[in-house]
């Protein structure tokens, strides 16, 4: 008697060990692992397995002890008929283990299975296998009850840390490939953590941001809007906060840990603990450069089109209010020259307004109309340069072409454009005058046309940009000179629609080579 309560005794402690062991543990296999070792150690089994349920209701081996892992799909299987919608079919569940037990060792006799249950919800089965027989006691199932108990909390507990923990990866790997710039802050503004964007966006690595304070990583060349610790040391998030807290916009130029530079708007948003306080702060970062750079060009659009527009303009009305005066009587010569005057004027904003249409047309279908015919690029040149040299003393062209030029495909009235503007820009940009060479290449497959001056040149910057949309350098020459910036845009759209392409060779003070090349067929 007092031996079978001395094993009593022992059982209990043992039972509260091992309780206390697996509901310390907190992942799921390690907690599993854990029951089914105590559970076979208990009832003195040789073999034993883990089955949970899954989010669909169908059982998955999860644990084993003493099974070889090729049996394990076999054990799944038959397992799937033990379980009819939610509740166990105690019938088959007999016959399916012992047919189990068969299958895994011929010695193995008696199966013992505890449902694992957690308020009322089945979490799985704990089956061990044992190679000797006997009968188990009221107190004995009373035990092994009370320990199922204990296993289903803990399973229950690493189910939720598991799913919370996947629930987290899964956040983080959001927050990691966004698009946009993430930052954590805690309340004082130190970093938390940073994503790739923003690592990107900043030329700060995570490893050397977190920890620092925001302001070491996002330091402004230039602060336009917002300040986050002028506005935390002026109590945001509570000033002014009525239910929820507001998000605070901060915008300005950042300077790079590499140096350069780049625009960007940022969202902070605060995140406060149930007691009110401020914990943390998540920063939502946008690099702004491209909208600001948009915005930059719209202004110098509207400018730079005002301006072109308001000249030829009050040239017109000027001569032809002069024309008008009922007070003098116009001789012959004047009237014709002020009709010129008009006339040149009418076509310039005619040029202009056909610039920008077809402007808005590129941006609108992306490609060009051609009228194509065969052209005679010589001649065509021959025939640029003539007007060309009319309209200036300081400049001396010269023509470069090999006899028998062959003939292209294009159209003629696009391909005089290009002509045009890369002639006009030549003599615009070398103000002081010299030689402008105009000249062909021929090759098996293309025609290459070049138009070279000894002007100004350009920077290998501005060598990346002039083909863009109103881009124009931003020089004391451009500044006195006439243009809309969109010459070398359209002359660019043209070559690329005839199957060609245009490069320039420049440098500051050089002068430039502007090349067209077209292809043969
Ligand atoms: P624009 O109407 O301003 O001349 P373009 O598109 O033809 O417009 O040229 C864009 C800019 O490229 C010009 O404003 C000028 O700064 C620069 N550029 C063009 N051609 C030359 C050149 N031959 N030499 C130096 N700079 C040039």
């Amino acid at each position: 008697m007092l031996m079978l309560l001395d094993f009593r005794v022992r059982q209990r402690d043992f039972l509260l060990e091992i309780s206390r062991a697996i509901t310390a543990q907190l992942e799921l296999s390690e907690v599993l692992r854990r029951v089914l070792n105590a559970s076979v150690v208990m009832l003195g089994g040789q073999v034993g397995v883990i089955t949970l349920r899954d989010s669909d209701g169908s059982y998955r081996v999860r644990a084993t002890i003493g099974v070889e892992s090729a049996r394990v799909q076999t054990i799944n299987e038959r397992l799937q008929q033990i379980f009819t919608g939610e509740a166990l079919d105690y019938d088959s569940l007999h016959e399916e283990l012992g047919a189990v037990a068969a299958l895994l060792d011929k010695r193995l006799k008696q199966p013992f299975a505890l449902p694992l249950v957690f308020a009322g919800e089945p979490l799985g089965l704990l089956i061990v296998f044992r190679s000797h027989v006997a009968t188990a006691t009221p107190d004995d199932m009373q035990v092994l009850e009370s320990f199922a108990d204990q296993a289903a909390i803990a399973v229950h507990n690493a189910q939720l840390y598991e799913r919370i923990d996947h629930e987290r990866r899964r956040l983080a790997a959001i927050l990691q490939h966004s698009a946009d710039g993430v930052m954590i802050l805690d309340a004082q503004a130190r970093i938390l953590s940073i994503n790739h964007a923003l690592e990107r966006m900043t030329g700060w690595s995570a490893t050397d941001a977190v920890g620092r304070d925001q302001d070491d990583v996002i330091t402004w060349k230039k602060l336009e809007r917002g300040d986050l610790k002028k506005a935390l040391d002026d109590g945001w998030p509570f000033k002014n906060a009525a239910d929820a807290p507001d998000s605070l916009y901060v915008e300005g130029d950042l300077l790079r840990r590499d140096g350069l530079t780049s625009s960007l708007g940022i969202v902070y948003s605060p995140l406060l603990t149930t007691e009110g306080r401020l914990s943390t702060i998540v920063a939502n970062v946008r690099d702004i450069t491209n909208f600001r750079q948009a915005q930059e060009m719209q202004n110098t659009f509207i400018s730079t089109i005002s301006h072109e527009l308001k000249t030829p303009v009050a040239l017109i009305k000027g001569h032809a209010a002069t024309l008008r005066r009922e007070d003098v009587e116009w001789d012959h010569e004047v009237v014709r020259d002020y009709s010129a005057v008009i006339e040149d004027e009418a076509d310039r904003l005619a040029v202009l307004i056909d610039d920008l249409l077809t402007t808005s047309k590129l941006q609108a279908q992306r490609s060009l109309e051609l009228n194509l015919d065969d052209v005679r690029l010589d001649q065509l040149v021959a025939r640029a340069v003539e007007r060309f040299s009319t309209q200036t003393t300081i400049h001396q062209f010269k023509l470069n072409f090999p006899p028998d030029f062959p003939v292209v495909q294009g159209d003629q009235q696009r391909l005089r454009q290009v002509l045009d503007n890369l002639l006009s820009n030549a003599i615009k940009y070398s103000p002081d005058g010299g030689p402008i060479e105009v000249g062909g290449m021929v090759d098996d497959k293309q025609v290459t046309i070049y138009v070279r001056d000894q002007g100004v040149g350009l920077t290998e910057g501005d060598q990346d940009r002039i083909f863009e949309r109103f881009y124009r350098v931003d020089d004391a020459l451009s500044r006195r000179t006439q243009g809309t910036g969109l010459g070398l845009f359209l002359a660019k759209a043209i070559i690329e629609a005839h199957g060609g392409s245009m490069r320039i060779d420049s440098q500051p003070g050089q002068g430039s080579t502007f090349y067209v090349t077209l292809p043969l067929q």
